[in-house]
């Protein structure tokens, strides 16, 4: 089976895997009022595709694909059940990068379980230190108990990134304290810039710090010499001179559809090759190897090629 392409060479490498919808937490670029809270946080068991299953697509999608990196997002993917033992098949799949993204609200006894089973990298979404801030962005009160997961992780050996999303008016206050935090523990931070997705579809601009307005912010304290860029990255990068190495993912101010090799996967089977689509592609186990080439074209379709256009889809749902 030829690898799927399209005419500007982008290709499909890394897939990211939404385990679930739900969340422990209730952050508000993903979630809006009480009811969608409340939602955010059922622990719906309808929202899930068994490991068998999920493990059954993932193998497909890699001998269709090639990939060379899977992401476990969601949802909060630390709620789901069975993962040590999903991330143990994932690696017999073959596919030699495995990656996750989380709140960090369970890491500190799973750090270790997740490492030993072949988890090498994670991403820890933190999005302020000070606590009445964490509050206002997660609606949780948390962030001793992720601090103490972050070192978990670290004790284990995992690799660990550092995610904050910069939002006007909420937590621009903790930009600098979080590159401290960073720099303390020898860890790359990267702001992202706010996305027009879920609720804020119509809205994320009366939140968005742009990436210029963030770079002012952190150079009232260091001097900030940027690095290249790698290949499909979602960030770029700059080292903070007595500082960490500060990423930032620009969604609006500097687009990086060009050369950008992600799928989606969601946690109904549904795939979709663009943040900004809104239109599921559903996958069956019992379809061709032919008619998952189709689909996985029309997902390699749905890209943008200059810019995140938006969705009403929120994070949540689709997978961070
Ligand atoms: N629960 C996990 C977590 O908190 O990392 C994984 C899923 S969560 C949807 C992953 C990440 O998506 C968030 O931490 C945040 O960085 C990002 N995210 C969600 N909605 C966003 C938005 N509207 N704009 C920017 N980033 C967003």
């Amino acid at each position: 089976m030829a690898v799927i392409t399209d005419k500007y060479g982008r290709s499909f490498s890394t897939l990211r895997v939404s385990l679930l919808h739900h969340c422990n937490l209730g952050c508000v670029y993903c979630v809006s009022g009480n009811d969608e809270l409340k939602q955010a946080n059922a622990s719906g068991k309808t929202d899930t595709m068994a490991a068998d299953r999920l493990l059954a697509m993932i193998d497909r999608l890699h001998r269709q694909l090639q990939l060379s990196t899977i992401r476990l997002t969601g949802g909060e993917p630390l709620l789901y059940p069975g993962l040590v033992d999903l991330i143990r098949g994932i690696k017999a799949i073959g596919i030699s990068s495995i990656k996750l993204t989380t709140n960090g609200f369970l890491l500190e006894r799973l750090a270790l379980p997740l490492k030993e089973a072949g988890m090498q990298s994670i991403n820890v979404s933190l999005d302020a230190l000070d606590e009445d801030v964490f509050f206002a962005m997660s609606r949780r009160h948390s962030v001793d108990r992720i601090i103490r997961g972050i070192d978990a992780a670290l004790a284990a050996g995992l690799n660990v990134k550092l995610n904050t999303v910069a939002m006007k008016g909420i937590n621009d206050s903790q930009l600098l304290p979080l590159a401290a935090f960073a720099a303390e523990r020898g860890l790359k931070i990267r702001y992202l810039e706010v996305m027009a997705m879920g609720h804020l579809y119509a809205q994320a601009d009366r939140h968005l710090l742009t990436r210029d307005e963030i770079l002012d912010i952190l150079s009232r304290r260091y001097v900030l010499t940027p690095l290249d860029r790698e290949a499909s990255a979602t960030a770029r990068y700059w080292q903070a001179q007595g500082g960490p190495v500060i990423g930032i993912i620009a969604n609006e101010s500097e687009p990086f559809c060009r050369d950008c090799d992600r799928l989606r996967l969601d946690s109904s089977g549904n795939i979709y090759g663009c943040l900004s689509s809104n239109h599921p592609i559903a996958l069956g186990l019992e379809e061709t190897e032919e008619e998952w080439g189709q689909r996985l074209q029309q997902a390699m379709a749905q890209k943008q090629l200059v810019r995140f256009t938006g969705s009403d889809l929120s994070m949540l749902q689709i997978g961070g």
